[in-house]
């Protein structure tokens, strides 16, 4: 298969794309990113197919999350750090009270891209109203309200690279370095957490697999699962000069992969059928996702799954619904019903997140632990009514102790939202909320 070139896709009226000023800049951006090395191999990518394959078969269940945003001051070993503990956390949790292989996919290592309700953002400053362009992530401009961050830097999209090259390769590292070994399961329960109820609750789990991995080392048994496991990496292929220069022809299969990450979605906003982000991402090989908010009918699902995975392969395809607690239970049966008529095998995975977001009375954007809590019951509930596999869950987290969503053990208020609220742009659940997360889920898998 070729690759469309980059006028044709913006000829398609690409949506969420910066406006780039100096074009010169932008042409040397891309140069440069077209020569660079990849950041993940086609052969990585099979790999997480065919895991996600046995997700589409109700064999194993996806744990995706990370950021809502990552920044490039984000990209430190300790922020790393703790982003892949808690999802080593939450994959234990899972896998151990479950019984079901967990499938680990980071929003990490190139998640820099926001597509924005609205161009532009009205602000009060001194008094007067200012309107600047949105923020539309590190990828594109800056955080800070002036004119000068607010300008799309094509330069940006080279700083991508690097800082996924960099969060990339310390994942790795921790992955492969004897971070990830099961032996580690109660280092990663440090500090706060372990003073929770789900923090103690992960201790006994910590301690159960204790024994059983001393048992194991008695008897001779010492297999390399137990020492290592793999994180991939995933985003939203959003911002097309940057997709499209990472996407490479691979050399042992003559087809092309975006080689930006293992797996890249298709967000709400950008599924037109006829769009950019659809004909770019129908050519490439690696397993891709499609957001699916509360508007989208069956028939969209059925054109999308089409156009996007023509073959029908097992694991091309993931469809990660996002339709908010009060929708997702009259919203989403129509939806996996046809789909499964048809005898489409796609991936169905829960986003509880987007269709929960409201602004607090303090004017931080938040989410109410319960309402995620929800959605996530009813997506198991509605799959379980259809004998459907409620394949995995897709969640906005970091692994600090931040106060951007209401709700959980520690009883997080609205009033609190100030103590701690980082993020530059959706609110995430903290650790301990994503390990409570986990233990619901966990009994939601079991039964
Ligand atoms: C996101 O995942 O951060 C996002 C913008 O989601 P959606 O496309 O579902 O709105
Ligand atoms: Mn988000």
């Amino acid at each position: 298969m070729t690759i469309p070139d980059l006028a044709s896709l913006h000829a398609r009226g690409a949506a969420q794309q910066p406006s780039y000023a100096d074009r010169d800049a932008l042409d040397a951006a891309v140069a440069r990113l077209r020569t660079s090395p990849p950041l993940v191999f086609a052969g990585e990518c099979d790999a997480l197919t065919d895991q996600l394959a046995a997700v589409t078969r109700g064999e194993a269940f996806l744990l995706q999350g990370g950021d809502c945003a990552e920044t490039f001051d984000g990209v430190t070993a300790d922020n790393v750090r703790n982003k892949l503990r808690v999802l080593l956390q939450m994959a234990v949790v899972l896998t151990y009270a479950a019984s079901v292989p967990v499938v680990k996919v980071g929003r990490i290592a190139g998640q820099y891209a926001k597509p924005r309700s609205s161009d532009t953002e009205t602000r009060v400053v001194d008094g007067a109203e200012v309107t600047l362009p949105a923020y539309r992530g590190d990828a594109v401009n800056g955080f800070p309200f002036t004119a000068e961050a607010r300008e799309p830097d094509p330069q940006r999209l080279v700083d991508v690279y690097n800082n996924s090259a960099a969060t990339l390769n310390l994942v790795r590292a921790f992955v492969t370095g004897g971070y990830a070994d099961l032996r580690q399961v109660h280092t990663w329960n440090t500090d706060f957490v372990r003073d929770s109820p789900a923090g103690q609750r992960y201790e006994q789990i910590a301690g159960e697999i204790d024994r059983a991995l001393t048992f194991m080392q008695a008897i001779g048994a010492d297999p390399s699962e137990l020492q290592t496991t793999q994180v991939h990496s995933s985003h939203e292929a959003l911002v097309l000069e940057y997709e499209h220069a990472m996407t490479r022809i691979d050399s042992r299969t003559s087809d092309p992969y975006d080689v930006s990450g293992h797996f890249v979605w298709i967000g709400e906003r950008t599924r037109q059928l006829d769009g950019a982000h659809v004909e770019l991402l129908r050519h490439i090989r690696n397993p891709i996702g499609v957001k699916l908010g509360p508007t989208t009918s069956a028939d969209d699902a059925l054109a999308l799954a089409q156009r996007l995975n023509p073959d029908n392969v097992p694991g091309r395809l993931t469809f990660i619904t996002r339709f908010g607690a009060g929708r997702i239970r009259d919203g989403l049966p129509a939806l996996v019903e046809k789909v499964t008529a048809e005898g489409v095998q796609v991936a169905w995975v829960c986003d509880p997140m987007h269709g929960n977001t409201f602004e607090a009375s303090s004017g931080y954007k938040t989410r109410r632990l319960d309402d995620v809590i929800e959605e996530v019951q009813g997506f198991f509930d509605v799959h379980r009514a259809l004998g459907t596999w409620p394949g995995g869950i897709h969640v906005e987290l970091t692994g600090d102790d931040v106060t951007e969503c209401v709700g959980g053990g520690e009883e997080l208020a609205e009033i609190d939202l100030h103590n701690r609220y980082e993020s530059v742009c959706d609110p995430r659940l903290n650790r301990v909320q994503s390990l409570e997360l986990a233990f619901l889920v966990a009994g939601m898998l079991r039964r």
